[in-house]
């Protein structure tokens, strides 16, 4: 009788008297004992739960500060000390000496060796998927509930089903067209009434979008890709984030984004962050202004979201067990906050890759954002690889017109030539399209062009990343803007008349494509001598470029030819690389190479040659 009255005044207490507190969310929702850093500063939300004193108890776990910027948060920094074992930490949210809430957060053992984990390297081919366009593997979760969006495959901007059991179906295809590491555009929670599909609007960082799959069943994706021998590079987000998040009815703090008197844009002109005789207002716009009226712009100045998003990454990390990150619109967010992100990953995983979207032109705005660049103005950026946007630009010319002084050939040679601006040059991952440029195939017109272009790729510095769908000459069809570059890949639904996965119903030119693609890339995987050897070529003339990769005695010998017309290449002038080489194995048919001092290329088309002694 004593024990309910005293149980009875408690209550009476906790609901009446004391503040309610309800705690609705906890990030990062569990942690890991053993990283190389010791603190994780945890972010708690709930109605009152700033207003409450927080205690911890569990052995070797400390909470060394509790900061509260509003009634309804408070960030928790929980040092966790070397010798701590996992353990479940029982966190506990008093008001005047009562308990009004509690919390059980887990600090879980990690796995071996995560701190050395090995990421992705000029070994490596990449594919590019938009998940939502690939494969539609569970056609039961096209629909979720509390999902705003609606599946619509008539809708060219709408979602149409593709998933992450898509994905994880069609991974031997991968593997058999001889890719060895994956990159998919976001497939994170994006909780927005249109558009959702490409997931840049991320409205959960810590949930797989229900319409994707769940958080395990990526891991799961990821698991069984590496049992492949497939990496797997997690597309991550750092500059803004959906409106729809639930951050947006009750913000941690009013600065969490960049506030503007009314709705700004970003000027979009990244090379701004690195000019030199940039105004203010110019790189306010630029890095401050959103992205899109439904894209709120992260203010990583703010010291809590800083930590958010660098602790948001590492879980990732940790939790998938990724292979690489690559981080969208690089220059819009805060530079130094960007390189503080970098220095803090590489710290806690010293192998680690990160490619950056830095979209630039030219190779000095981009070089600019490579780490160990030194530049003038002193920016260290830490940022270990980007993609080539300079190169993919030649890329959509080269092939396609008539050769000149500085056209045609002449555009691959004349990009190279400019490498001299960048620490390590084979860093860069190197494309023709993705997601955002215009299919290769529309821009390159025929499947000769086509095919001296992957031709390229798999032989230029750098690692080749293809864009899903380019290996059997996918196009924009009748679909305008983004939507014709973001087509669903033929095979991927039941009832696709045209399969790609299984070669049903593809033409004749899309079956030699595709062939010649998975010839190159898997001859690529094993070819030492092309993923790391030294690059020498000889200016084009007469519409040939030639080059060799050496590595040691072996050397690879690459002849473009952009005439129509078939031609016998005298080799005189390539003396001092071909000098002690009698013969070669041609890379796309296997035959022996009899003769070197005039090698026959076909028009429009590459020559690919291990050369022997
Ligand atoms: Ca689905």
């Amino acid at each position: 009788m004593k024990k309910l009255a005293l149980l009875f005044v408690f209550c009476l207490s906790g609901i009446f008297l004391r503040a309610q507190v309800t705690i609705e969310h906890v990030e990062p929702p569990f942690w890991w004992t053993g990283m190389q850093q010791p603190v994780v500063q945890v972010m708690v939300h709930g109605k009152n739960v700033g207003k409450t004193q927080v205690s911890v108890s569990a052995p070797g776990v400390k909470l060394v500060k509790s900061q509260s910027p509003g009634s309804d948060y408070v960030f928790l920094d929980l040092e966790i000390s070397k010798e701590a074992k996992p353990v479940t930490v029982i966190i506990e949210f008093k008001d005047e000496n009562t308990t009004v809430a509690r919390w059980n957060y887990e600090l879980k053992a990690r796995e071996n060796g995560s701190s050395q984990r090995k990421s992705f390297t000029t070994a490596d081919n990449f594919y590019l998927i938009m998940p939502d366009r690939f494969a539609n593997g569970d056609a039961g979760n096209d629909d979720m509930p509390g999902m705003l969006e609606k599946a619509d495959r008539n809708n060219p901007n709408g979602r149409h089903g593709g998933d992450i059991k898509g994905i994880t179906d069609h991974l031997d295809y991968l593997q058999q067209l001889g890719i060895t590491a994956l990159w998919c555009t976001p497939l994170l929670e994006n909780n927005m009434p249109a558009y959702s599909y490409h997931g840049y609007a991320i409205t959960n960082l810590y949930k797989i979008d229900p319409r994707f799959g769940t958080n395990e069943s990526y891991r799961e994706m990821i698991a069984e890709a590496h049992r492949k021998g497939i990496k797997v590079v997690m597309d991550m987000v750092f500059n803004h984030f959906g409106t729809g998040h639930w951050w947006m009815n009750d913000l941690p703090q009013k600065d969490w984004v960049n506030q503007w008197p009314e709705f700004t844009r970003s000027n979009y002109r990244a090379a701004v962050v690195t000019d030199p005789y940039a105004s203010d207002n110019d790189m306010k716009k630029m890095a401050d202004g959103w992205f899109d009226v439904t894209m709120a712009d992260f203010n990583q100045k703010n010291n809590f979201v800083a930590n958010y998003l660098i602790q948001n990454s590492i879980w990732w990390v940790e939790y998938a067990g990724l292979d690489g990150i690559r981080q969208d619109t690089y220059p819009y967010s805060d530079k130094d906050f960007m390189a503080l992100w970098m220095k803090r990953l590489r710290e806690e995983y010293p192998n680690f890759n990160v490619v950056g979207e830095n979209w630039l032109n030219t190779p000095a705005q981009l070089a600019y954002w490579m780490d160990q660049t030194g530049s003038r103005d002193g920016y260290r950026s830490y940022l270990t690889n980007v993609f080539d946007f300079p190169l993919m630009f030649a890329i959509q010319k080269a092939f396609n017109e008539n050769e000149g002084w500085d056209t045609g050939l002449t555009r691959l040679y004349d990009m190279l030539t400019m490498d001299v601006v960048y620490p390590d040059p084979s860093d860069m991952i190197i494309f023709a399209d993705n997601h955002d440029i215009e299919r290769m195939y529309p821009v390159q017109k025929s499947i000769e062009n086509m095919k001296m272009a992957i031709a390229f790729l798999c032989t230029t510095r750098g690692m080749p990343l293809f864009y899903y769908g380019t290996e059997a000459l996918s196009d924009r069809g009748s679909l305008e803007g983004d939507a014709g570059k973001r087509k669903d890949f033929p095979g991927g639904w039941e009832g696709d008349k045209v399969n790609i996965f299984t070669g049903e119903g593809i033409s004749k030119d899309q079956k030699e494509v595709y062939n010649y693609m998975k010839t190159l890339l898997n001859w690529r995987k094993g070819s030492e001598t092309v993923q790391k050897g030294k690059l020498t070529h000889f200016i084009p003339e007469d519409g040939i470029y030639v080059y060799f990769r050496t590595l040691g005695n072996d050397q690879v010998m690459v002849l473009l030819n952009n005439n129509k017309k078939d031609k016998k290449v005298e080799t005189d002038r390539f003396s001092e690389k071909l000098g002690g080489y009698k013969r070669g194995i041609d890379a796309v048919t296997g035959a022996t190479v009899r003769k070197l001092d005039k090698i026959e290329v076909e028009g429009k088309s590459a020559r690919i040659i291990e050369l022997s002694k």
